[in-house]
């Protein structure tokens, strides 16, 4: 039989449920093809950082297969036209389940196709903990609450969701190996330049220093950009180079260890926020295009390019938010206090439609996942699935004092207020034309006014959300 390993998000030959199924599933003589497809047909943003760690990804992931005997096989394009290249014979076509809206109309065409080929696709669960839509309340319905989700998850929770999928090379050697000829091959290049690099070997490597230095920290220096807080392995999850698995396993052996118990158990809550908003694309696939509360779809949102732009660059006067953005242009990752700061500026304070948000980030984040995309920036613009209403609007320079006091997260990414006292980091317009000459800034010239006045903006909202 011809047996073809599709791999699409979960990037790694260890604790790999569908490269166990289809290794545990391999018989003498059965024709195999491993591959991936950059497919161009799927969600449409992928910045350039995340193609270099998505090409780092996949070189590690070429060599490991070499290492055991196997191609990797990577073509480009349509995944419909490829298979269209590749299906010659009765066919099994093994791959991880995804659930972003646009993933599950690409596999239904897929396995229609197949069907048409008297050819079948079979998908296994591997990016979440739990299994798609497993997580429901006693009546039946999803979650759409965080802590209750949570809660749920932990009485769930078993050795079935976490223990390790098990991938046995060895069973197996005499298999043909058929390499399709005439569909489009992908030009694998090396990943340069990204400061997140990507495969297994690195996200490992920052698995094993979170657990080391960072697990019973975290809940302390978790909202503190200046700090090296936390794990950094957001991409590493997303293109699955290290397994949710591993993660949440890795976490459960730091409770046994240590007594900064509640540290580890808030990084937990993290890894289950990333299953909430799974579970919440999965119930609610309307989120790709509007509002999780359909009443907020009204909302007349600002559509000022000017300002947005000004956003965009890191330009906006409020140095907290233009030290994320900027991080953001220049690393392709921003820290989580950050992102919210910078999602609930962009969508209070200059109150722009936060789907132009969610595209930015998306056009620009190494770790995009589209469900913690989106859930983030619904979150913050209080059209989301969050129990807390639409009033609570940050005030960027408090969350700045608070979570960067020194000044230290500005001072990096923001290199024209080096030598700002801390008095004045947070808001530098604050200043008198003497101390700005002093201080070596003068605003207006060498760092933008702030582009609104944060005291205004709530009015605007309130106004705005009561009115739908
Ligand atoms: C507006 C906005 C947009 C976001 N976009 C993305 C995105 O595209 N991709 C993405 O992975 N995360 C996104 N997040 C969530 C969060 O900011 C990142 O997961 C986090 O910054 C990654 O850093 P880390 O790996 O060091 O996380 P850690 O703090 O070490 O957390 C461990 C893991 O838990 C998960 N996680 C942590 N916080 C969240 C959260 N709030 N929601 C969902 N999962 C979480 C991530 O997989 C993360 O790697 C977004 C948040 C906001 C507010």
């Amino acid at each position: 039989m011809v047996k073809i390993l599709w791999f699409r998000k979960n990037l790694r030959l260890q604790d790999n449920r569908v490269l166990k199924v289809f290794l545990d599933e391999l018989q003498p003589d059965d024709e195999i093809l491993i591959l991936y497809i950059k497919n161009n047909n799927s969600y449409k943003y992928f910045g350039e950082k995340r193609i270099n760690f998505l090409n780092g990804c996949l070189n590690d992931l070429e060599n490991g297969l070499h290492q055991k005997g196997y191609n990797l096989h990577i073509f480009m394009g349509n995944s419909l036209n490829a298979f269209n290249g590749i299906i010659r014979n009765k066919s099994l076509v093994y791959a991880d389940r995804q659930i972003e809206p646009y993933c599950i109309e690409r596999d239904r065409k897929i396995s229609d196709f197949l069907k048409s080929k008297g050819s079948e696709l079979r998908l296994v669960d591997d990016t979440t903990l739990f299994d798609t839509g497993e997580v429901l309340k006693p009546d039946g319905l999803p979650y759409t609450v965080y802590t209750p989700f949570k809660n749920r998850c932990e009485s769930l929770l078993s050795d079935r969701h976490y223990s390790e999928a098990k991938c046995d090379f060895g069973k197996t050697k005499d298999f043909k190996e058929f390499a399709p000829a005439n569909v489009p091959k992908y030009d694998l290049k090396t990943d340069e330049g990204n400061t997140l690099k990507g495969g297994r070997t690195e996200g490992l490597e920052l698995l094993k220093r979170f657990y080391r230095q960072g697990m019973e920290k975290y809940k302390s220096q978790r909202d503190f950009p200046g700090t090296d807080g936390t794990s950094l392995l957001s991409p590493h999850l997303h293109f699955g180079t290290v397994s949710i698995r591993e993660c949440y396993r890795a976490a459960l052996k730091k409770l046994n260890e240590t007594n900064s118990k509640d540290e580890v158990r808030t990084w937990i809550n993290e890894l289950l926020w990333r299953e909430f908003y799974y579970n919440i694309t999965n119930h609610f696939p309307y989120v790709i295009d509007g509002a999780f509360k359909k009443q907020y779809d009204k909302i007349k949102w600002s559509y000022d390019k000017d300002l947005f732009r000004k956003w965009c660059e890191g330009k906006t006067g409020y140095p907290i938010v233009d030290a994320g953005m900027r991080q953001l242009n220049t690393e392709g990752r921003m820290h989580n206090r950050v992102r919210m700061i910078t999602a609930m500026f962009l969508t209070k304070d200059l109150f722009i439609d936060w789907k132009w948000g969610e595209k930015y980030f998306a056009e620009h984040l190494i770790d995009l996942d589209f469900s913690s995309n989106n859930g983030g920036w619904q979150w913050s613009a209080s059209t989301g699935c969050d129990a807390q209403p639409y009033f609570r609007i940050f005030n960027p320079y408090l969350q700045s004092a608070k979570f960067d006091p020194e000044g230290v997260y500005i001072k990096k990414y923001v290199p024209e207020l080096t030598n700002v006292p801390v008095k004045y980091i947070h808001e530098p317009n604050a200043m008198s034309q003497e101390q700005q000459k002093q201080y070596g800034v003068i605003i207006g010239k060498d760092y933008p006014f702030p582009v609104v006045e944060h005291s205004k903006a709530k009015d605007r909202v309130l106004k705005e959300f009561k009115a739908v």
